[in-house]
């Protein structure tokens, strides 16, 4: 199929990914004289800064996730496509999903960023990392088997390795995993095992640099820690992580060196450009960075194609204070809106004036009544921070249909300490827990990365 366009009909606006970048975009041009279609490989939009509750037993999927073609129901100019985009001809004006070509007077590209183990990929098989409702699955399979397998293991070292979760970074992701486990084995599941007890679980979160969460102020990175190390979780900061194989992770301390038994290794150190980066690098000549996030000009496009923007994760902009703007969603919602708004002043024969990102400042939940939060002029931690965080992410849901939805169930894990989505399924059973299949044997390698680079 050949979805072509001739020059009496509306302006013909792709864009490719329907995540907080790309849907956006769609919203703000819901009522634009301008024709849309938001291709997405998944059907549904994913509030990502949530999966981590989806990973914890707290939220099920579909808390998180809302069909794309619902939130769109409503803008009558957009059309949903399903599918995966696999190139882009820049001269033709047209993307590619499959054998179709979709025609473009202007393209949006917010396909977004995906895990990053800094040129260590075989690690991936040992310490997943989070970005799909898929990982979170995963990872939630690997938690709650692990505490099954604690259970009914005799051996107290084999045991003690099953009790044992490594967090690789300190970043916001890998904190507020630290914190759900810790509150997992010393609350919910506390009663629920006669063999083992649980709160002697061992939490370990890795940061390369001297503080965990490097973008807050320092005092709050304190005030994390603390309250962490009070949830029973160990921070280790200026801790290299040199080695991840089966079973084992090696850390580099100061000149030291040492090995971690655990069965349970969660990455939470990285992320790289999704592969569309490299596929406008190709047809386009767009620079990209060592990330392999696009660097585009003032206005979000790509030097010298005017008519394609790239917005979110997958964008590199540089052009506030000489360093690329943080791959968060306010970010990525930002930018989608101001690519709606230029695109719709264009065609009025109006120029805008180059994108400004307004930075409204970072939070992270370390458990239940404890978070921080960062607006800059004012710093929170504790109640009032987690108080304010849960404020937040309930405004940005709002957005969504997942809501009222979402509130409830936090009320009810509030009052119950409960986590109900606690089930353990796919590839179930404990001998296919991919982390306890014993095969692997990876030469060692030896990288000096900081964790959260
Ligand atoms: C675990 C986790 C926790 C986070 N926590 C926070 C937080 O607390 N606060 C915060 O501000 N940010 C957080 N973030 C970051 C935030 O989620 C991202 O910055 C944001 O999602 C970026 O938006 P985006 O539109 O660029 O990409 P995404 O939201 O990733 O969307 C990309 C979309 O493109 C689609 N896609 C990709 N390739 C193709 C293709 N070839 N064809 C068609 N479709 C494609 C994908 O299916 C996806 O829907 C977190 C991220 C993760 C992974």
């Amino acid at each position: 199929m050949v979805d072509s366009h001739n020059n009496n009909s509306p302006h013909q606006v792709v864009i490719i990914g329907g995540g907080f970048g790309g849907l956006y975009a769609a919203k703000a041009l819901a009522k634009a004289d301008v024709n849309v279609t938001l291709i997405d490989k998944r059907n549904f939009h994913l509030f990502q800064p949530l999966l981590y509750q989806v990973a914890t037993g707290a939220l099920s999927p579909a808390d998180i996730s809302s069909p794309l073609r619902a939130v769109l129901s409503k803008s009558k100019n957009t059309k949903v496509l399903l599918g995966e985009v696999s190139d882009i001809d820049s001269q033709g004006q047209k993307v590619m999903v499959g054998e179709d070509a979709i025609a473009y007077d202007t393209l949006i590209v917010a396909t977004g960023a995906k895990h990053s183990y800094f040129g260590k990929d075989n690690w991936e098989e040992f310490a997943p990392g989070l970005k799909t409702v898929e990982d979170a699955l995963a990872m939630r399979r690997r938690i709650f088997s692990a505490f099954e397998a604690a259970e009914k293991e005799t051996d107290p070292e084999k045991r003690r390795a099953w009790l044992t979760f490594v967090i690789v970074g300190g970043g916001p992701t890998g904190v507020e995993l630290a914190g759900a486990i810790a509150e997992l084995a010393n609350q919910t599941l506390k009663e629920d095992f006669r063999n083992i007890d649980t709160s002697e679980a061992r939490i370990l979160l890795l940061e390369g640099m001297d503080r965990i969460l490097p973008p807050f102020a320092p005092e709050l990175s304190q005030a994390a820690a603390i309250s962490l190390s009070q949830l029973g979780v160990v921070v280790q900061t200026n801790t290299l992580v040199t080695n991840i194989e089966n079973e084992v992770v090696t850390l580099k301390q100061g000149e030291g060196t040492r090995e971690i038994a655990s069965k349970t290794i969660l990455w939470a150190a990285g992320v790289k450009a999704s592969a569309m980066g490299k596929v406008l690098a190709e047809r386009t000549g767009a620079e990209c960075d060592r990330a392999g996030r696009v660097i585009v000009e003032p206005d979000l496009s790509i030097k010298g194609h005017s008519n394609i923007f790239v917005v979110g994760d997958l964008a590199n902009f540089s052009h506030q204070n000489g360093k690329p703007l943080p791959g968060v969603a306010p970010v990525a919602k930002q930018e989608g809106e101001y690519v709606a708004t230029t695109i719709q002043q264009r065609l009025k024969g109006n120029t805008l004036p180059p994108f400004n990102y307004i930075d409204r400042g970072s939070l992270a939940m370390i458990g239940q009544n404890s978070a921080v939060v960062d607006l800059g002029f004012i710093k929170l931690k504790g109640f009032f921070a987690w108080l304010f965080w849960l404020v937040i992410h309930i405004y940005f849901l709002i957005e969504f249909d997942n809501k009222l939805l979402v509130m409830i169930q936090w009320a009810w894990n509030y009052f119950t300490r409960n986590r109900g989505a606690r089930l353990i399924t796919g590839e179930a059973s404990l001998g296919s827990v991919p982390i306890d299949n014993g095969s692997s044997n990876y030469p060692p390698v030896n990288i000096k990365q900081p964790l959260n680079a």
